[in-house]
């Protein structure tokens, strides 16, 4: 297990541990929302215009650095001033994709299950929404994240942690996320997840071979996101990590569980010693009782 692996596990397992009811959790697997949206990215078909990237600063009132020149809007990564970045891959045969990256609305949080003070919860639609009332800034949700997502604004006084939330205060008004509105090749929707899942299965399969192995990134990943890819190129290869179908507050309860099974076992057999020594001692006791009894002598215990 990679290092910074085990710093997920103990951000997640931090926050985990500061809520009980996480401690005692059963690590099943949690089951997507019934209204859990998100956002669909078609990396195949998106050609780099960065439409959704301005679009996405506009909605959110943020201004991403500018490229060296200061001519235009070219994060290079997320960072506290944009919440969505496109980056080019391109891979050792020359095949190159355009990636949109933003947060992926996971099914089980583990920025959520991370937060010691519940600053980051799932509210309507599944969406991963932070709330700058309880935030003390101790950034584990950002060791937690296991796609690198939210960012701190280390340049404020009060500082607010920023990543992408679905555009909630849009889809309340009944438009749809402002990066969706812009995008000129359809290479991102917004839907409802089973929706979302059923459009990528019938793409994958009008499209025999054209979509790596077949299948969506973020069906089970992680545990399940609410924001899935399809990819002509491997998804690795564009920097979307492999990971298991259990999600990271999944393996913490594991590994609490197994902790806490370790630390019973022995107080469950100190128990039952005790509970022995106490019926071994009653029974002596009522010996010496007897014996007092029968020979008129005060008895040693
Ligand atoms: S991608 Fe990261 S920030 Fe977004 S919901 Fe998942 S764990 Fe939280
Ligand atoms: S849903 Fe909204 S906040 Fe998220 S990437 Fe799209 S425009 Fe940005
Ligand atoms: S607007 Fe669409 S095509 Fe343009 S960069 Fe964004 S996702 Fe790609």
């Amino acid at each position: 297990m990679e290092r910074r692996s085990l710093f997920r596990i103990f951000a997640a397992g931090a926050g985990a541990a500061a809520c009980a009811s996480r401690a005692t959790a059963s690590p099943a697997a949690v089951a997507p929302r019934p209204d859990a949206e998100g956002l669909l990215v078609d990396v195949s078909l998106c050609i780099g215009c960065r439409a959704c990237v301005v679009a996405c600063s506009n909605a959110n009132s943020l201004t991403p650095p500018r490229d060296a020149e200061g001519l235009h809007l070219a994060p290079p990564s997320l960072s506290a001033k944009t919440k969505n970045i496109v980056k080019l891959y391109q891979g050792p045969d020359g095949q190159y994709a355009f990636v949109k990256q933003q947060c992926m609305q996971c099914v089980d949080p583990a920025c959520v299950a991370g937060c010691p003070m519940s600053a980051l919860l799932k509210g309507d639609r599944g969406i991963v929404r932070w709330n700058g009332d309880t935030c003390i800034g101790c950034r584990y949700c950002q060791i937690a994240c296991p796609f690198n997502i939210p960012k701190f604004e280390w340049d404020q006084v009060n500082p607010e942690i920023v990543k992408c939330e679905l555009c909630r205060t849009r889809l309340d008004e009944g438009k749809k996320p402002a990066c969706v509105t812009v995008c000129p090749r359809a290479a991102v929707l917004h839907g409802k997840r089973e929706e979302l899942l059923a459009t990528a299965r019938k793409r994958i399969a009008e499209h025999p071979g054209k979509y790596f192995e077949n299948r969506i990134y973020g069906e089970t990943e992680g545990g399940g996101t609410q924001t899935l890819y399809i990819s002509h190129v491997p998804f690795q290869a564009i920097g979307l990590p492999a990971l298991t179908k259990e999600s990271l507050p999944q393996k913490v309860a594991k590994v609490q569980e197994t902790i806490y099974q370790g630390f019973l076992t022995p107080v469950i057999a100190y128990g039952a010693i005790a509970a022995v020594m106490k019926k071994r001692w009653t029974h002596h006791e009522e010996e010496i009782r007897k014996e007092e009894e029968e020979t008129g002598m005060r008895g040693q215990l």
